[in-house]
């Protein structure tokens, strides 16, 4: 069958491409919209320029892919924001010569903590009054804490409330390479003029000027022309200004002459926060505890956490399986090993003594009713993936069974597991409960 209609086309184009493509999929999607299909184009429209470069730069080819097999004809895909008529890319340029805005990283993607709070209202403050309040804003951090997310928000935030600014966000190498290239090509005065004559500028990664002396000189000229002129200046670096060694004194001191803002790693809490604020932009459902795993599992870098994501659902699609405690420890190679420092054989009695309870006496007794068996095998089954205690330890530990015992025990486990629902789900949330208590 061959669609016409324009919104029965991006429907299904959109459906096509959430299903082969989840990783890159965003819950926005559902807001665009069909502007028209004529002589073999098809232009979708986007809410604002960012999403129009994110689709083209990662999406085009699933689009136009889809496009074609919906319509059964060559088809071209454009994206245009909404209200223009031209496609993204030649607006671009005109538009804000430079600014390429990630619209993932903005304020209400952020998960504020007390890891970050310092930063993020600094940069709400700064992105709402830019030049009056902070200046510079000076953000600091390991790697992967969310700085340069950060300053794309600083810039969504400030593009909004007063469309017209001119911006200039910049890693430091770009500034860098613009300026020996303006040097190169006896082109200083266009280089000063783009970077003097602005409203706010944002540099990511200021350590980059670390032993170029000649990029420190001209940096410290561009500052102090746009301080002097109330400008906003928004910088990133890897370390606080005074650890910043390799740089010239008088840059360091004004990098504190606003405000210095430190990004701390996450919290455990933070990092479940974060694990679902992207899984929900994603548009895709995540079960409770696998958030949990992934936090557990991962501590410092927060990319990290978003590449343990994806790997989950690929992992799922590829098997064609439902996300899982199970498929997720799977997906992440969770080594039993890993998972198991920390976790000791009490503590996974405790929990099942609570759980199902049942007193710890009993689970240790030679007891033989049910309603002690069912929770000791548990006890065995839970042991056994969690913890390194052989067969016959755990034996010991549980009334000085054998190990056939306890192999008989988790065999018993495990079909249960696969065969309802509901024991599945318990036994999920006694384990992420187990890892949490212990992390
Ligand atoms: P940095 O610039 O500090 O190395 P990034 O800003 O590139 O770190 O962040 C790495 C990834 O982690 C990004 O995808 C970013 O969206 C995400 N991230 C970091 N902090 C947060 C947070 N508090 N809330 C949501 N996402 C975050
Ligand atoms: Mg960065």
């Amino acid at each position: 069958m061959v669609v016409q209609d324009t919104t029965e086309i991006l429907d299904r184009i959109l459906e096509r491409v959430k299903s082969v493509d989840p990783v890159n999929t965003r819950k926005w999607f559902d807001e665009l919209t069909p502007v028209s299909f004529d002589g073999g184009v098809l232009q979708i429209g986007c809410q604002d320029l960012s999403w129009a470069q994110y689709l083209q730069q990662r999406c085009q080819a699933n689009f136009t892919q889809a496009a074609q097999s919906i319509t059964g004809h060559l088809v071209a895909v454009r994206f245009v924001v909404s209200g223009r008529e031209s496609a993204a890319d030649t607006d671009t340029a005109a538009d804000q010569r430079h600014v390429l805005l990630h619209p993932d990283y903005t304020f209400g993607s952020f998960v504020v903590g007390p890891c970050n709070r310092l930063a993020h209202a600094s940069c709400v403050a700064v992105s709402q009054n830019p030049g009056m309040i902070y200046n510079p804003l000076f953000l600091y951090g390991n790697v992967g804490l969310g700085k340069t997310h950060l300053l794309h928000a600083v810039c969504h935030g400030a593009r909004k409330q007063a469309p017209n600014l001119n911006i200039q966000f910049h890693s430091c190498e770009e500034f860098v390479n613009d300026f020996i290239n303006a040097i190169e090509q006896g082109s200083l005065p266009e280089f000063q003029n783009q970077y003097r004559n602005i409203d706010i500028l944002i540099i990511d990664d200021v350590q980059f000027l670390r032993e170029r002396e000649q990029s420190q000189e001209e940096f410290f000229h561009t500052f102090n022309a746009l301080y002097n002129n109330r400008k906003q200046i928004v910088l990133t670096a890897d370390s606080a200004p005074q650890d910043l060694a390799a740089l010239e004194e008088r840059l360091i001191s004004r990098f504190k002459w606003g405000l210095v803002a430190r990004l701390d790693a996450p919290s455990y809490e933070t990092r479940v926060a974060i694990v679902k604020k992207k899984s929900h932009l994603r548009g895709l459902e995540l079960p409770d505890n696998v958030a949990e795993l992934i936090a557990q599992q991962i501590k410092t870098n927060i990319r990290e956490l978003e590449g343990a994501l994806t790997i989950i659902y690929a992992t799922s699609r590829a098997a064609d399986r439902p996300i899982t405690l199970e498929l997720a420890k799977q997906a992440l190679g969770v080594q039993e090993v890993t998972l198991a420092r920390g976790i000791a054989m009490s503590d996974i009695v405790q929990s099942i003594s609570e759980q199902f309870d049942v007193r710890i006496t009993d689970l240790q007794s030679k007891k033989r009713s049910q309603s002690i068996a069912l929770p000791r095998q548990v006890c065995m089954y839970l042991a056994r993936s969690l913890t390194r205690h052989s067969l016959e330890e755990i034996g010991g530990h549980l009334g000085g069974r054998d190990h056939s015992t306890v192999v008989h025990a988790c065999t018993k486990i495990e079909q249960l597991y696969k065969d309802d629902a509901a024991f599945r789900d318990r036994i999920d949330r006694l384990t992420s409960h187990i890892i949490q208590s212990n992390r």
